[in-house]
């Protein structure tokens, strides 16, 4: 029998109209590149999604089910084209603008992007690959000066586009499980692949993200959206901050630590979010340059990569701020879990508390997780059994974008994460390793097997093995091991840096070499990635 409950749909229209009519009066504050700081309301913000969705039908000719790039920091236009480009039933895909040159071209062309809008300042980024995007249409220039010039072709700027457009437009009827957002991850091995988000999932995640027990965001909010909106949709930020009533700051590309620090005092910023390395740059020049004021700043959501107990302890010693672990991916919306202490907790020690708190933490509602272990078995949850940690939910990809992955799910419709963690008693989860071949540093992925590739190309590299290493700032980074063809041979790090600057950006080159005999291999004869971690921690790698 079924319930007798209107169908109403979830969508990021839904989200908006909510948002424009509850809190109309909250803030959108952009600190631009320039140093100047532009404010606006929901309800304003709401007129020009109008605007842009005006323009985008009319003006642009885009339909239903059309892919609508952006390529731009975080700022009021990027949070309009959030909604305005979804609101049509068009789709908003956010690209990454520090994947390399190769793989964004590769992203554009997959993804059949019609239009691109590009920050004036990331121009130079598309111009180098521009004619050989098969696809696009129009690029439309974000924060340029009328007299920017470029040569990217069939240019329009975001002002003029929709300046003489009407503020009225009427959002057509949206299935909740269609398509509203689309970001590609470089997490997995091989070419990016992308993530299609559908207007349920992203109105879902946003909801729960903002309950007490998850994110906990409220109307007496203000959030600092450090998370950049082009990775997995800012982790939900712009539209949970509509659904809760949370002013919205937004710092476009200052994301330097003392950068940060001016905005969270300036703006009275209570909530933010972002990656382990990003809180340490703040952490790190907080103690160097103590505030005169105690900051406003209550609690930062972390996740991407662990956030270590000693940052918990540092921040919260020192600044009386709480830094609170979550885990998620971009296949996952893209939050699953977090790490909050329960009244189970309260007889505890406060190092048994940070131990708790420094691990990933518990589920969400509406998300299911299980360990299973190398012979198939689904392990027990006694925070001790490992393998490899899989993931069910309303936010979890079922399948890759135009791409049949079939091995990244199980035959009873689990999403492999490729995280190997445990699972304790009380549903808390522990990251412990990851069975894909990836470093991730500063919150972005370096491929190790691309490097190794590249390096075996090298006239003069027999073999070459890429591992991730612990590094203060960046959590990882990669360092590349190297046996070179010829033992009388030698070459510089300069060298291969210089070699692999043609393929690579500047943060994916390995900056620390080991030269050695032979690479350890497995029985298969593998590279023994964990052989050769465990040389490197003995200080043995020599
Ligand atoms: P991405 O899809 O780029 O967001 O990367 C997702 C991956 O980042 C996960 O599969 C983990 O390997 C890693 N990750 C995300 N959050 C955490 C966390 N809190 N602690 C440790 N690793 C994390």
């Amino acid at each position: 029998m079924k319930g007798l409950i209107m169908d109403y749909p979830l969508t990021t229209n839904t989200i908006l109209e909510y948002g424009n009519s509850v809190y109309h009066h909250k803030k959108i504050i952009t600190h631009l590149p320039d140093g100047t700081r532009h404010e606006y309301s929901f309800g304003d913000m709401y007129k020009r999604c109008k605007k842009l969705a005006n323009a985008l039908t009319q003006k642009l000719g885009i339909k239903n089910g059309d892919m609508v790039g952006t390529f731009a920091w975080n700022h009021g236009p990027h949070v309009e084209l959030y909604y305005g480009i979804s609101g049509i039933g068009a789709v908003c895909h956010t690209i990454n603008i520090r994947l390399s040159s190769h793989q964004i071209e590769y992203i554009i062309n997959n993804s059949e992007d019609k239009v691109i809008f590009v920050d004036a300042t990331l121009v130079p980024l598309l111009e180098k690959i521009a004619p050989l995007l098969e696809t696009v249409e129009h690029f439309v220039l974000i924060n340029a000066a009328q007299d920017f010039t470029t040569t990217l072709p069939n240019t329009l700027h975001y002002e003029d586009l929709i300046a003489d457009q009407s503020d009225h437009f009427e959002w057509p009827a949206i299935n909740e499980n269609d398509a509203s957002g689309l970001c590609y991850t470089s997490g997995t091995t091989g070419l990016p692949k992308g993530v299609l988000y559908s207007h349920r999932s992203t109105f879902l995640h946003a909801t729960t993200i903002m309950s007490p027990n998850a994110g906990n965001f409220s109307n007496r909010d203000t959030v600092l959206l450090i998370v950049p909106q082009f990775h997995v949709m800012a982790w939900g930020f712009p539209y949970l901050c509509l659904l809760s009533g949370s002013n919205m700051v937004l710092p476009s590309s200052n994301l330097q630590p003392e950068a940060i620090i001016k905005i969270l005092i300036e703006e009275k910023v209570n909530k933010a979010n972002g990656v382990p390395t990003i809180w340490l740059g703040v952490y790190h020049a907080l103690k160097m340059n103590p505030p005169k004021e105690k900051l406003a700043l209550e609690e930062y959501l972390v996740g991407g990569s662990a956030l270590t107990k000693s940052l918990i302890q540092g921040f919260e010693k020192d600044f009386g701020i709480k830094g609170v672990q979550a885990w998620g991916m971009t296949e996952t919306s893209p939050l699953g879990t977090v790490s909050r202490l329960q009244p189970l907790h309260d007889s505890l020690s406060e190092d048994e508390k940070i131990t708790i708190r420094a691990k990933q933490g518990t589920a969400f509602p509406g998300v299911e997780l299980r360990i299973v272990t190398d012979d198939g078995k689904v392990a027990p949850t006694d925070g001790k059994t490992m393998g490899e940690l899989q993931i069910k939910g309303a936010w979890t990809i079922s399948s890759y974008f135009k791409t049949n992955n079939h091995e990244s799910f199980t035959e009873d419709g689990w999403f492999k994460t490729g995280d190997v963690s445990t699972i304790d008693q009380d549903g808390y989860m522990e990251i412990k390793d990851r069975t894909k071949d990836l470093i991730k540093s500063g919150g972005e992925w370096i491929s190790s097997v691309a490097l190794e590739s590249a390096l075996m190309a090298h006239p003069k590299i027999k073999e070459a093995a890429v591992i991730a290493i612990p590094d203060e700032k960046w959590v990882e980074k990669p360092l590349a091991s190297i046996v070179l063809l010829n033992s009388d041979d030698t070459v510089s790090d300069e060298e291969l840096i210089d070699f692999l600057s043609r393929e690579f950006v500047k943060y994916q080159i390995p900056k620390d070499y080991v030269y050695i005999n032979e690479v350890p291999k497995t029985s298969v004869g593998k590279f023994d990635k964990k052989e050769i971690r465990r040389l490197f921690a003995e200080g043995k790698l020599t």
